[in-house]
């Protein structure tokens, strides 16, 4: 059979069922009002939580470190890549989760899903079983994939379930794996129960603070400080493209742990070190986390996720029929749950067409039954934004009722 033909029938496939994806083309840098295809929209869709993405400042630093650096970094970290600006980079955070992770040590990453999967498949050996929770991302399912160990998956948020696991485990390491923040639900792991499971068990614990990094913890370090965790157990990885506004990623964890990592993560060995301008400009979006910009936001997104919420609820109570849904979430990331995949296509294109964008997001990516618009907030919308999309969305649940 002719490849292009098989090929076509699968995309046929999605079409059918309303899940082909389709990229599209910024003309503008991310920020709250981006222009997408020669029109102006409210943007509620990046992970840029502090809107750092468009801080002058790091632009420059951009620059700065570009002129000092030249482009790329030429090489793997271990044969020529590993500039100086690495090593800053690595020592800030290393000082950053000192106070979480005794002899804590930093790796960096060219992204989440690297250091994910260096992690995963790096310490999940022959001897090892990974309990991973049912709703992690992708990059840490696709790692366990390809790891050694042996793979257990817990349900979501269930404590009890991953007790009765671990009790009957007779695996010599034991590795607890989950996102500190759940990327599509906006909800926070219960990471101090994880974290009294792995000492009654002797177990580790890697937490993927995607989005909780420069989001949670009074100087955005992320949900260890949020939570005031402290143990040899925690492995965090972090990623900068986010809230950091930039690229990359890291790992932080016990020296040791970091030393392997080093030795054996095949996909840290064997690709090219990030360039070091972009290291470069991370010490100057780390200054502004933890400085009175990164609090001023925080500050400003916790105001913005109560009006969201608050909008939200009362526009479900209003319209019962739709059986909308709010998750659990605590974050900056405030899904609404809408059900079937048309419907939240249909919802995604009303709001465009009032110029905003929200994405719909669908399976495989989120459970059958449960597509959802992820509308995610930014340090730099205004009140005014919310309200914004809140009436889009009053419009748009008013049009579907009407409809059905
Ligand atoms: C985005 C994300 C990643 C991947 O990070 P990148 O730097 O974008 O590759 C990993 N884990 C979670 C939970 C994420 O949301």
């Amino acid at each position: 059979m002719s490849l292009l033909d098989h090929l076509q029938a699968k995309l046929h496939a999605l079409g059918a069922q309303s899940l082909t994806r389709r990229l599209r083309t910024a003309d503008t840098g991310t920020a709250p009002r981006q222009t997408v295809g020669g029109r102006e929209l409210l943007m509620f869709c990046s992970n840029d939580y502090l809107g750092l993405a468009a801080e002058p400042a790091i632009a420059e630093a951009l620059a700065e470190g570009a002129r000092r650096w030249g482009g790329g970094s030429g090489a793997s970290p271990l044969v020529s890549g590993h500039s100086a600006a690495h090593e800053a980079v690595a020592s800030t955070l290393a000082r950053w989760y000192a106070p979480h992770i005794p002899q804590a040590r930093a790796l960096g990453f060219c992204t989440g899903y690297m250091a994910n999967l260096a992690v995963v498949t790096a310490l999940g050996d022959e001897h090892t079983e990974i309990f991973s929770e049912q709703l992690n991302h992708a990059s840490l399912i696709d790692a366990a994939r390809l790891a050694k160990a042996r793979v257990t998956r817990y349900g979501h948020a269930d404590v009890a379930g991953l007790r009765t696991l671990l009790a009957a485990s007779t695996a010599r390491i034991k590795l607890i794996v989950t996102d500190a923040v759940f990327s599509m639900d906006g909800d926070l792991a219960p990471l101090p129960e994880l974290l009294a499971l792995a000492d009654e068990f002797d177990a580790w614990l890697v937490v993927d603070d995607a989005h909780g990094f420069g989001v949670l913890g009074e100087h955005g370090r992320g949900s260890l400080e949020h939570f005031g965790l402290g143990s040899e157990r925690l492995i965090l990885v972090g990623t900068l493209g986010k809230a950091a506004g930039l690229a990359g990623a890291f790992v932080a964890a016990h020296t040791i742990i970091v030393e392997y990592l080093l030795q054996a993560a095949r996909n840290f060995i064997f690709s090219t070190a990030s360039p070091p301008a972009i290291e470069h400009a991370l010490l100057t979006s780390f200054a502004l986390i933890e400085g009175p910009v990164g609090a001023q936001r925080r500050a400003h997104l916790v105001a913005l996720q109560a009006q969201l919420r608050e909008g939200l609820t009362a526009l479900i109570d209003r319209h019962p029929r739709l059986g909308w849904q709010l998750t659990d979430a605590a974050t900056p990331i405030q899904p609404l749950i809408v059900g079937g995949n048309a419907e939240v296509m249909a919802l995604a294109a009303a709001l465009e067409a009032a110029g905003l964008r929200v994405p719909g997001i669908r399976p495989p990516t989120v459970a059958a039954g449960t597509a959802r618009l992820r509308i995610t907030l930014c340090g730099t919308h205004t009140e005014a934004d919310v309200d914004q999309l809140l009436a889009a969305l009053e419009h748009a649940a008013a049009a579907q009722e009407k409809a059905a």
